[in-house]
């Protein structure tokens, strides 16, 4: 399967499961990393008096060119990543869990591609680099139902890779999730999460330290996550945002991705503002690694500031 096919799935709400590449599989290894690469798939940091740490799952490539990139105008694209100082011919989605210990809660956001879309696989081994076994997670939050956020929930031989974890999933993306699956005939990813799902009411405070923030426009339940310890604060944007330069820069442009194209442009420009006003710390899990950064404005738009490299 070619990567124009893997991201035509990955834009159908779990076909990309259903369609989970035969060679992306065999050649995924999620204990393979070395460790002087885990050490550089990890990035601690706190957030108030939380751990936490991002843990890079992969990166998805795709070509700057219709069919392929969610972004329909290739040529001002291809301006706007050489503007920036990036190749104009592709376009990189960093992907990067996050990892958050939350008193006895060890809690990780979305789970990664599991091995599709062309992605590492890394997940299991830069969470093992980061000190936390598999087992010790348990609570898993779910942003939405794509296969690049909950392709990680199952291994290869479709058991749960954390087997202990309640998986918190807002309560509108669990139906999309099932509908999703069903009409795809794809269940066994959903019959084996099913029994560890509890969905919650979009805005919900999930664990002490995290509150949902629903984020209209990517998919029916497109949930971020606020993480907040005394007076400071991460909001985990999800795929509200995919690329630091496009969706940051053209935040007006509409992502094919996007089920709600205009609620997406909505709540991308909201987010951009309100975070800029307030040089709110952000987390972008398709950001270059490790994502975290704050928004700024400049003449009339925004650009994405990093906070780090994430080299160690
Ligand atoms: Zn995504």
């Amino acid at each position: 399967m070619n990567v124009h096919a893997r991201l035509a799935a990955a834009a159908l709400i779990l076909a990309s499961i259903a369609a989970c590449s035969p060679e992306a599989e065999k050649t995924a290894d999620p204990t393979a990393a070395a460790p002087a690469a885990e050490n550089a798939d990890i990035h601690a940091f706190r957030i108030g008096a939380l751990e936490a740490a991002a843990l890079r799952d992969g990166e998805i490539r795709l070509a700057n060119k219709a069919g392929e990139s969610p972004w329909s105008d290739t040529a001002a694209a291809r301006a706007v990543l050489t503007e920036a100082g990036q190749s104009g011919d592709s376009i990189s989605l960093s992907v990067q869990p996050l990892l958050v210990r939350d008193g006895e809660r060890v809690v990780l956001i979305d789970t990664g591609a599991g091995g599709r879309m062309g992605t590492q696989n890394r997940l299991v081994a830069s969470l093992r680099a980061a000190g936390v076994d598999p087992t010790m997670v348990t609570d898993v939050l779910i942003s939405h139902a794509h296969g690049d956020h909950v392709g990680g929930l199952v291994g290869a031989d479709g058991s749960l890779t954390f087997p202990r974890a309640a998986v918190r999933i807002s309560a509108p993306e669990w139906e999309y999730m099932k509908a999703g699956a069903a009409r795809a005939g794809e269940t066994a990813l959903l019959t084996a999460v099913t029994p560890r799902v509890q969905p919650f009411a979009p805005g919900a405070q999930v664990t002490p330290s995290i509150k949902a923030v629903a984020l209209a426009g990517h998919t029916p339940g497109h949930t971020g996550y606020e993480i907040a310890s005394g007076t400071d604060r991460l909001l985990y944007v999800g795929d509200a945002l995919h690329s630091s330069v496009i969706s940051v820069q053209r935040p007006d442009w509409v992502n094919a991705w996007d089920t709600d194209g205009a609620a997406g442009v909505a709540t991308r420009q909201g987010l951009l503002e309100r975070g800029a006003a307030a040089g709110a710390r952000i987390y972008g899990v398709h950001f270059p690694f490790p994502g975290l950064g704050r928004f700024q404005r400049r003449d009339d738009g925004f650009v994405w500031v990093p906070e780090t490299t994430g080299q160690p």
